[in-house]
């Protein structure tokens, strides 16, 4: 063998290194610090990861962090809608300004940029995929401790070229508790070893509905597989949120930012304990 060049465009060998799986990241624009990314996923749409996404957010900047959300949802972005804004992003030649919600929250959704939001999005995967690495490499995010993005439902095409392009610290699943919800966890948790990236945590939500009127608890989605579902797959932290009218009212009357919920408080302390 001759000597490494390490150069493998102008050389033969079929070396261990060329074996590597090719590195795909990208970068952030040059004004963005970025700490922490936290990847929000669920194996379909109407779960309430958006919910969660939002939840989360609107804790962390609760306890004084900065925090971004990426609305990698292209093709059903529901991000501005809970936090009630409608401004348009713009852009100037250092990138694109995400727009603030009413507490600070720094956003960015195809709806900001959009002349119309009720337009369908009519694109592919490609495209699609590239319109959320634009919001990575483009958006001038600025100082952020968290940034969570609200994925695409599933694990397909867009979601893989999500976790190719933007180095994800941490995945949360998002589930109902229906029959499939192992199923789901399961594809979510091989898509996660196969990126290597740690799934902090499951949150079943619409996991009961509790009767105002006798405080019994009602599984009106079947019983809660969450618990069982996360020993199975090695999950350390667990959530369970109750099905509630007044979550479902704050968002919306897009008041996003007051969306906190104590069962999200202690979860968030959980997961972000070993980040
Ligand atoms: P996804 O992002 O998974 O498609 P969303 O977060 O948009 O789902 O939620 C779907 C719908 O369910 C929304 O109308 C939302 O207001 C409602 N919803 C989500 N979670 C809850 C909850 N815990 N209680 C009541 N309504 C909820």
């Amino acid at each position: 063998m001759s000597e490494c060049t390490h150069d493998c465009s102008s050389c033969g060998e079929n070396c261990p290194s060329r074996n590597k799986p090719e590195d795909l990241r990208e970068k952030p624009n040059k004004l963005s610090h970025i700490e922490k990314v936290i990847a929000v996923v669920s194996g379909k749409g109407g779960v309430g990861k958006s919910m969660v996404t939002s939840m989360l957010a609107a804790e962390a900047n609760r306890k004084g962090k900065m925090i971004s959300i990426l609305d990698a949802d292209i093709t059903g972005p529901s991000i501005p809608r809970i936090f009630g804004v409608n401004a348009r992003a713009y852009g100037d030649e250092n990138g694109i300004i995400p727009v603030k919600t009413r507490k600070g929250i720094n956003i960015m959704s195809l709806n900001l940029l959009l002349e119309k939001t009720t337009d369908p999005v009519i694109w592919r995967g490609p495209v699609i995929a590239g319109m959320v690495k634009q919001f990575w490499t483009d958006v001038i995010w600025g100082d952020v401790d968290y940034m969570f993005i609200d994925m695409p439902p599933g694990t397909g095409d867009v979601p893989l070229t999500v976790f190719q392009s933007i180095p994800v610290d941490g995945i949360i699943v998002v589930t109902s508790p229906q029959e499939l919800v192992s199923m789901i966890v399961e594809k979510a948790v091989n898509m996660a070893k196969t990126m290597n990236i740690p799934i902090l945590g499951l949150v079943e939500n619409m996991s009961y509905f509790k009767c105002d009127g006798c405080g019994k608890e009602h599984n009106i989605f079947g019983e809660s597989h969450v618990k069982e579902t996360a020993e199975k797959f090695g999950i350390k932290s667990i959530c369970r949120l109750p099905i509630d009218p007044e979550v479902a009212s704050v968002s919306d009357k897009g008041l996003g930012d007051d969306l906190i919920r104590p069962e999200i408080g202690s979860f968030f302390s959980d997961i972000t304990v070993d980040l």
